[in-house]
């Protein structure tokens, strides 16, 4: 089966009302374009995948994503879509810098297109299923209704959260408290700074946590300075017991081994969005295991077309301590019409159709219209 053409269609995301006006240092807009691509065979087998933007973290917005798979098509379009190691070569080769999300969807799409030649879902192509299902973190709404937000998430069997930072330390102290004063100890709260603080500033913070009546084993902190300030985060994780997890700065190979040989993590977050791609992301899941650096496999703005690919790594990868698939369920629209990725007592779980598992998408309502360029 040979690859005939790549498709490409803009996609507007917004977020729900509750989710919209965080006060949050990381740049997130209430609404994004997201892109969704088709690779179409001469067999009539279409692979789907998303690229994810994330303009505050690694600069690419979706039309910069059009332009990319435009210029990468070429070397692809005639190839065999099972031969994902190949193909990457080849994206890798044309664009060996940036255009994270281009290649990110791209690779989804090949994935989702071996998966249903071969009548097998993504998981098997990753070496197999080990867990049946995963716990999944989720982001609970605004900072004046966060505290009841997680209470209902709770309720639902939600047992992980994350909560964005706002970068002023005493607003943030205050709410990371009153979270910590209400959620039990084995529900885990990581704290994402999304580069909001300096090293200074955060031994401050985390000096305030630990000196709590009961030190809080259940939190962890994420991101809380520059991502490429390793030595920063070096030095903080040598004076604190609250793990430490770096993110932002992960766009590459070299950025984790960087980080990994600085030893400047207790955690790892791995972003199939922000790495470029399901192989890659799977590299560097395999990098973390060698190094016995724990790890997360994450998402970044995503529809429940990505959430799903995350899903499906996270299910096939040996030690997550959890995954994060949520983001689709904080949006407006879905559009997938059926399968894929869903969360039930606040675990992900996938279906074993080949593939992503992806029944169908409606692209109609939410096409993006506005910026085109
Ligand atoms: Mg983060």
């Amino acid at each position: 089966m040979r690859i005939t053409d790549i498709i490409t269609t803009p996609v507007e995301i917004r977020y729900r009302p509750e989710y919209q006006a965080d006060k949050r240092y990381y740049p997130k807009a209430p609404e994004q374009t997201n892109v969704i691509v088709e690779i179409q065979t001469d067999g009539g087998v279409v692979g789907i995948g998303e690229a994810a933007h994330s303009p505050g973290v690694y600069g690419e917005t979706a039309w910069a994503t059009i332009a990319a798979i435009e210029y990468l098509a070429p070397h692809l379009i005639g190839q065999d879509p099972q031969q994902i190691t190949r193909l990457n070569m080849a994206l890798d080769r044309h664009s060996p810098v940036g255009n994270i999300a281009a290649k990110a969807g791209l690779d989804m799409a090949l994935y989702d297109a071996a998966g249903k030649i071969l009548g097998v879902p993504v998981y098997q192509l990753l070496g197999g299923r080990v867990h049946q299902s995963l716990r999944t973190h989720i982001s609970p709404a605004t900072y004046e209704d966060t505290t009841s937000d997680m209470n209902a998430l709770m309720e639902q069997g939600y047992r992980a959260f994350k909560q964005k930072m706002s970068g002023d330390t005493d607003y943030d102290i205050a709410l990371v408290n009153s979270i910590l004063d209400q959620i039990p100890e084995d529900v885990v709260l990581s704290i994402d700074v999304n580069q909001g603080w300096s090293v200074n500033q955060t031994l401050d913070i985390v000096g305030v946590f630990e000196r709590r009546k009961r030190f809080p084993r259940n939190l962890i902190l994420e991101q809380p300075i520059d991502g490429y300030d390793l030595a920063g985060a070096a030095e903080i994780r040598r004076a604190t017991r609250i793990p430490i997890m770096l993110d932002d700065g992960i766009r590459t190979v070299s950025d984790l081994r960087n980080v990994l040989d600085a030893r400047a993590a207790d955690i790892v977050s791995l972003k199939i969005s922000r790495v470029g791609g399901i192989q890659r992301c799977l590299q560097m899941i395999k990098m973390a295991e060698a190094a016995n650096t724990a790890y997360i496999v994450d998402e970044i703005n995503e529809m429940r077309v990505a959430n799903t690919a995350v899903a499906h790594l996270a299910l096939a990868s040996k030690y997550p301590i959890y995954t994060g698939v949520c983001c689709h369920l904080l949006l407006e629209q879905d559009i997938v019409t059926g399968g894929g990725v869903w969360v039930e007592n606040g675990s992900a779980f996938v279906n074993d159709n080949p593939g992503l598992g992806i029944d169908g998408l409606d692209l109609t309502k939410v096409r993006a219209t506005h910026g085109t360029p």
